[in-house]
C-alpha cells in the first residue's frame, strides 16, 4: 500500500499482494469502493504519525504486508504497526509525537457519546461529518449528516467539525467507516491544533466487554478494536492520542438515564434519518425506544406492530445484537407481551433481578482509562452510576457462556 496526503486530500494505491475484499479488526467483511478521500479543516503541517494513522484507519482492511507513507514517520508508530497487523511501514525518521493534555471527545450526538460528554464536562468535541464523494454517488440520501451537525453545534461546547468523504471508500456492505476508527481521522489531523492526548469515545460495555464492534455475544478481555493493550490503542497511543472509553464500563442503559438527564439532553439524537425529531420506525430508534421505554419504566411507544417487517427479525430467536439490553427491556416494560417484542419472550428468562448488573459501572473499564482522566471518570461513575458487585462483575466476565 502506498499513501499519499495532498492537504486533507488521502489517495491510496494497492500493491500487488493487497486486495480489495478485507476484514475490519472486529472481523466484518468490506470491500473497497474507491481509493481517495478527503477530509476538510484540516492543518497540513500536524505530526506524520498522526496522518500515518489517520490513513491507517482507510487502508488498513486492504493492506497485506506493507505500507509505505509519503513522510517519514517515528520508529515508534512502525512499531506498532508492526506488532499489531504484522505490517512493515515507513520510511522511518522521525522524532515520536509527545502526548498533549487535552481529551477531547469524538461526538456523534447518540446517547452514548452525550454520556461520555456528561463525564467530562470541559472537553471540546470533534464531529465527524458525512460529506459527498466526487466520483461516488450517493445513494443513500435519507442519511441527514446536517441535523447531527447542527445539534452538536448547539451544545455549546469547543466544536471542531470535520467534513470527509472517507465512508464512500467503502462499497460493502455500505458507506461507512472502514475501520470504526475511522471516525477519529480528522480528530488525529486535528490533535496538534487541539494539543490533544487523548480522545474519548461513547463505547459502551456492550461495544468494549461483551462483543466487540459488532456482535459475538461473548466476554472480550482482549477486544482488538478499544482494549488498551490491543493494537488500535496502541497505535494510537504511539502518536499521542490515548484512546479513552468514559463509559466503556456502563450500559446503554445508564447511557441513557445520563444522556437524557443532562443538560444536553435536547441534543441527544441517535436516529440518522429524522430531521425534526427521531423518525421512530428506524432499527435504530426501536432498539434505543426499548432501552428508553424501560429506563422510564414506561409502555413501550412505538408506531411499529408485529406484523411490520422491521418486526420479522424479533421472531427469531436469538443472539441479537446489543442481547443484554433487549433482556433489560423486556424485564422491565410494562405491557411488552402486548407489543412486536412478544415472540421473542419465550427465548428469554430475564428478570429485573437477573438483569440489574447492567445498572451499575463495571470497575475494570475505570482501570484502563489513562491516568490524566481516570480520577475525574471514578468520582463520576461511584457517585452517579454505582460500581458493580464482585456478583455483577462475575456476570460481565461470563457473558456468553
Ligand atoms: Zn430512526
Amino acid at each position: 500500500m502506498r499513501v499519499t496526503w495532498a492537504g486533507g486530500t488521502l489517495t491510496f494505491r494497492l500493491d500487488p499482494e493487497d486486495e480489495i475484499t478485507g476484514r475490519a479488526a472486529d472481523g466484518y467483511p468490506v470491500k473497497l469502493a474507491t481509493n481517495s478521500c478527503t477530509i476538510t479543516n484540516v492543518p497540513d503541517d500536524a505530526h506524520p504519525d498522526l496522518f500515518a494513522v489517520a490513513a491507517w484507519t482507510v487502508v488498513a482492511p486492504w493492506t497485506r504486508r506493507r505500507i509505505a507513507f509519503d513522510r517519514a514517520i517515528s520508529a515508534e508508530l512502525a512499531r506498532a504497526l508492526h506488532d499489531g497487523w504484522g505490517v512493515e511501514a515507513g520510511p522511518v525518521g522521525a522524532d515520536p509525537r509527545p502526548a498533549g493534555d487535552t481529551l477531547a471527545i469524538s461526538y456523534s450526538g447518540g446517547a452514548d457519546s452525550v454520556a461520555a460528554a456528561v463525564v467530562y464536562p470541559d472537553a471540546p468535541f470533534v464531529h465527524f461529518r458525512r460529506a459527498p464523494h466526487p466520483r461516488v454517488p450517493n445513494r443513500w440520501p435519507h442519511y441527514r449528516s446536517e441535523v447531527l451537525a447542527r445539534l452538536a453545534r448547539q451544545t455549546g461546547r469547543p466544536l471542531t467539525e470535520v467534513r470527509s468523504d472517507l465512508e464512500y471508500t467503502l462499497a460493502e456492505p455500505r458507506p461507512g467507516y472502514p475501520e470504526h476508527h475511522a471516525v477519529a481521522a480528522g480528530a488525529l489531523l486535528n490533535a496538534d491544533l487541539l494539543g490533544l492526548g487523548g480522545l474519548a469515545f461513547g463505547y459502551e460495555i456492550g461495544s468494549r466487554w461483551l462483543g466487540g464492534g459488532r456482535y459475538l455475544h461473548r466476554f472480550t478481555p482482549d477486544n482488538p478494536m478499544w482494549a488498551p493493550h490491543g493494537m488500535w490503542c496502541r497505535l494510537f497511543a504511539a502518536a499521542g492520542v490515548h484512546i479513552v472509553l468514559p463509559v466503556g464500563g456502563v450500559s446503554e442503559a445508564v447511557t441513557m438515564r445520563l444522556a437524557l438527564g443532562s443538560e444536553l439532553a435536547a441534543q441527544v439524537r441517535w436516529c440518522l434519518q429524522g430531521t425534526d425529531g427521531p423518525c421512530r420506525t428506524c432499527a435504530k430508534c426501536l432498539y434505543k425506544e426499548l432501552i428508553q421505554a424501560a429506563v422510564e419504566r414506561r409502555p413501550l411507544d412505538t408506531p411499529l406492530t408485529a406484523d411490520h417487517p422491521r418486526a420479522r427479525k424479533w421472531l427469531r430467536p436469538p443472539p441479537y445484537g446489543g442481547q443484554e439490553m433487549v433482556e433489560y427491556g423486556l424485564a422491565r416494560i410494562p405491557g411488552i407481551e402486548h407489543t412486536l417484542f412478544a415472540g421473542c419472550l419465550e427465548y428469554f428468562e430475564a428478570s429485573e433481578e437477573s438483569t440489574s448488573w447492567l445498572d451499575h459501572c463495571y470497575p475494570p473499564a475505570l482501570a484502563e482509562i489513562p491516568e490524566p482522566w481516570r480520577d475525574q471518570a471514578v468520582s463520576f461513575m461511584t457517585a452517579q452510576v454505582g460500581l458493580m458487585t464482585e456478583k455483577e462483575i462475575h456476570r460481565v466476565e461470563t457473558w456468553g457462556s
